[in-house]
Order: structure tokens, then C-alpha cells, then sequence
């Protein structure tokens, strides 16, 4: 186990792309890191430099306390887990497990213990004598997982290591990646991990800390809590959460009353708190931004700002209902809880509807730079 720390990390590919412009974080020791982002913010590309697959072209990679710029792949104590595990089809799963300690000359009792030992945490014990095309794909993902464990590395790095399964498996998956980080802290064998995806439900139910990416920079690195709540900018804001977060282009309007959201014969006063934030900006364009959660279809909050709106369609999810409407002439998806739903049950497309906003709950962006006004 040992922290990480990327310095000013930059990397140029050899055609000149720049994949990543000057990335600076911290990976405490034992924590479960994840990175997120849509495909082709480098995240790839990252960890592939911490694994030393790939060159740094620019700032400092520290492991534990070395710098390891220079340092062979070998030698940085990581371990890595891939989407494509690629299992050895001509050996059981012992002896996928055991491969890589037999090249590294590690004395037969101590694979043996070790191969036992990662086999018991992933309570796989059973499937030792299978080869792998007699492993399910969840179970061939976990003797993956089983062989970065033996090697009892420094860092545990994974690559999107659950895209390959189905949705069912992935969800399973999840929770038994999770609890394995939980079980080796709780057996005092606490490890480090930097697990990438681009599933925000992935970077949300998984990681401690999450580090959001965008085209080779990081925007935003927070607890799950804290990203969803208090998004540093618009892209955060829209990539964590489903479904996404209402974002349009609207009117800041200050008069000597209040400050609000004005669009399509709509407006929406901000609690005075928020206002305040706002208010020197003056009139001028500015990005809305609410959850559909805050967008209720009967009257559930003290406070919340009526808007009389249009049906489009609703997506019934079983316990919930996504409500698709217009508001002011611009799309907004809410999400109701299916014994929530009022007199919206029944309605149609195109039917009016009286929504629910609760402007405590809202967000502002600026429209240019996207920065979240209200943190
Ligand atoms: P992600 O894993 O987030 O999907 P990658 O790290 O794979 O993204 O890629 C980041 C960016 O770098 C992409 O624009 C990709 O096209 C580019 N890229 C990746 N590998 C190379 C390469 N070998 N040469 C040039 N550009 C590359
Ligand atoms: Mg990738």
C-alpha cells in the first residue's frame, strides 16, 4: 500500500496530440480512487502512466516516496486489471493465479498461500481446477481480479475492468469490488486502488473520492456527496446524476424585489441567500440548473415555485417516474416518486400540468465558462 501523487502530469502522444495537460492529485494510501469521464478525457491514458505502460512526457509521478517517471513497470509495485482480462486458456485457474509469482522466482509455499489466501477473498476457492472457458464471465473477471491480488501490490489500477459484463453482473460486481477494498482495510492490508470508468453510477456507488475529467484535465475531485451537491461547473453538473440535470440558458433577472430565472413567460425567484450571490451580476444570461428530483408534480415543499407546464411523456421506472415536459417552452425532465405522481396520472401528451420547483435546491452556472455561481 503507498499514496500517489501526479505532479503537473502531461503527456503528448508521438503524433503531438495533447492527451493530457498538467495533472495534479493526490491518491492517499488505501483509498479507492475513481477516475470518470467520457471516453477520450485520457483516463486510459493516465493510468497507463502510473502503471509505466506509457512514457510521462512532462511533471513528477511519485509511489510511496519515489519518484518512478523512469521506473520499468515491473518495478512500481502495481498492479493492473483490464476490461479484456485475457486468462491463460491452456491453464486452470490456479494456475493463472500462480503465473506471475512462479516468473517472479517466489518460493512455491509462499504461491500457494497467496493463490489460497485470494481465492478465499473472492470466495472462489471452488473454481480452482476450472480452466477458463469454464468460468462464467464474472467469474473469469474475478480470477482477473484474484491475480493482481496475489502479487500484493503498492497500487491496484483498473481499467474499466466491468464494461464487458451485462448490467445485472456489473451491479454485482460492484458491490463485491467494493466490499473487497473494505475487507483488506478491515484485515489491516489496506489497498490503494484507481479504478476508471466512464459509468457515473460506477464512479458514484464505488469510489471515495471521485476525479472528474474532461479532455485531459481533471474539473473537479470530491467525495460522491459533494459532486453531486456542490458540482464545480456545469459539466460536472450534467455528467453526475440520472438522469442528468436540467441545464438551460436562461435570463438573470434583478429587480429591487428579488433575483430569478427568467425564460418563456417563466420566472423563478431564488431564496434570498442565493439571490444574494447573484444579484451584483445584474440582468444577463446565465445557465439554470435543477435536478429533476427538485421538480416535483404535486405541491411536496414549502416554498417551491409553481410553473404550469406541458406534458411530453413519461418513462415509468416501477418506483419512480421520469416526467418529460415543457416549461417556458424548453424541456425539463422531473422525477417522481410513482405514489407521487397527483393528478399527473392519467394525463397525456400534451396535457398542462402544474409542476413543483424547489428553488432552494437550485444551481447557476456561469453560461460562458460554466462555473457554478452558487458554491
Ligand atoms: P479514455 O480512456 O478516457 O477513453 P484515452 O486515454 O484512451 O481516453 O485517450 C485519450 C485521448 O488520447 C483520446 O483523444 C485518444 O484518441 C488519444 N490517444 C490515445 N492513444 C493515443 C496514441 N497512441 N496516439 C495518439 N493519440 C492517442
Ligand atoms: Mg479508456
Amino acid at each position: 500500500m503507498a499514496q500517489l501523487s501526479l505532479k503537473k502530469i502531461a503527456k503528448v502522444y508521438p503524433n503531438g496530440f495533447k492527451a493530457v495537460h498538467g495533472v495534479d492529485l493526490e491518491v492517499r494510501d488505501g483509498e479507492f480512487m475513481v477516475f470518470v469521464g467520457p471516453s477520450g478525457c485520457a483516463k486510459s491514458t493516465l493510468l497507463r502512466m502510473i502503471a509505466g505502460l506509457e512514457s510521462i512526457s512532462g511533471g513528477e509521478l511519485v509511489i510511496g516516496n519515489t519518484v518512478v517517471n523512469e521506473l520499468p513497470a515491473k518495478q512500481r509495485g502495481i498492479a493492473m486489471v483490464f476490461q479484456n482480462y485475457a486468462l491463460y486458456p491452456h491453464m486452470k485457474v490456479w494456475d493463472n493465479l500462480a503465473f506471475g509469482l512462479k516468473l517472479a522466482g517466489t518460493p512455491k509455499a509462499e504461491i500457494d498461500s497467496r493463490v489460497r489466501e485470494a481465492a478465499k477473498l473472492l470466495e472462489m476457492d471452488h473454481l480452482l481446477d476450472r480452466y477458463p472457458k469454464q468460468l462464467s464471465g464474472g467469474q473469469a473477471q474475478r480470477v482477473a481480479v484474484g491475480r493482481a491480488i496475489v502479487k500484493r501490490p503498492e497500487v491496484f489500477l483498473f481499467d474499466e475492468p466491468l464494461s464487458n459484463l451485462d448490467a445485472k453482473l456489473r451491479a454485482s460486481m460492484r458491490v463485491r469490488l467494493t466490499e473487497l477494498h473494505q475487507t483488506l482495510r478491515d484485515k489491516g492490508m489496506p489497498a490503494t486502488v484507481v479504478y476508471v470508468t466512464h459509468d457515473q453510477v460506477e464512479a458514484m456507488t464505488m469510489g471515495e473520492r471521485i476525479c472528474v475529467l474532461k479532455e485531459g484535465t481533471i474539473q473537479q475531485v470530491d467525495t460522491p456527496a459533494a459532486l453531486y451537491e456542490r458540482p464545480a461547473n456545469a459539466f460536472v453538473a450534467g455528467f453526475i446524476g440520472s438522469p442528468e440535470m436540467n441545464q438551460h440558458d436562461v435570463e438573470l433577472s434583478v429587480t429591487s424585489d428579488d433575483v430569478a430565472f427568467s425564460f418563456g413567460g417563466v420566472r423563478l425567484p431564488l431564496p434570498v441567500v442565493k439571490a444574494d450571490r447573484l444579484r451584483s451580476r445584474g440582468n444577463g444570461a446565465v445557465k439554470l440548473g435543477l435536478r429533476p428530483e427538485h421538480i416535483t408534480a404535486i405541491a411536496s415543499h414549502a416554498g417551491a415555485v409553481r410553473v404550469p407546464g406541458t406534458l411530453r411523456f413519461m418513462e415509468n421506472m416501477g418506483s419512480e417516474v421520469f416526467v418529460h415536459a415543457e416549461l417556458g417552452g424548453l424541456p425539463f425532465t422531473s422525477r417522481v416518486a410513482s405514489d407521487a405522481l397527483g393528478d399527473l396520472v392519467g394525463k397525456a401528451r400534451g396535457d398542462s400540468h402544474v409542476f413543483h420547483v424547489q428553488m432552494a435546491a437550485c444551481h447557476a452556472f456561469d453560461s460562458a465558462n460554466g462555473v457554478n455561481l452558487l458554491i
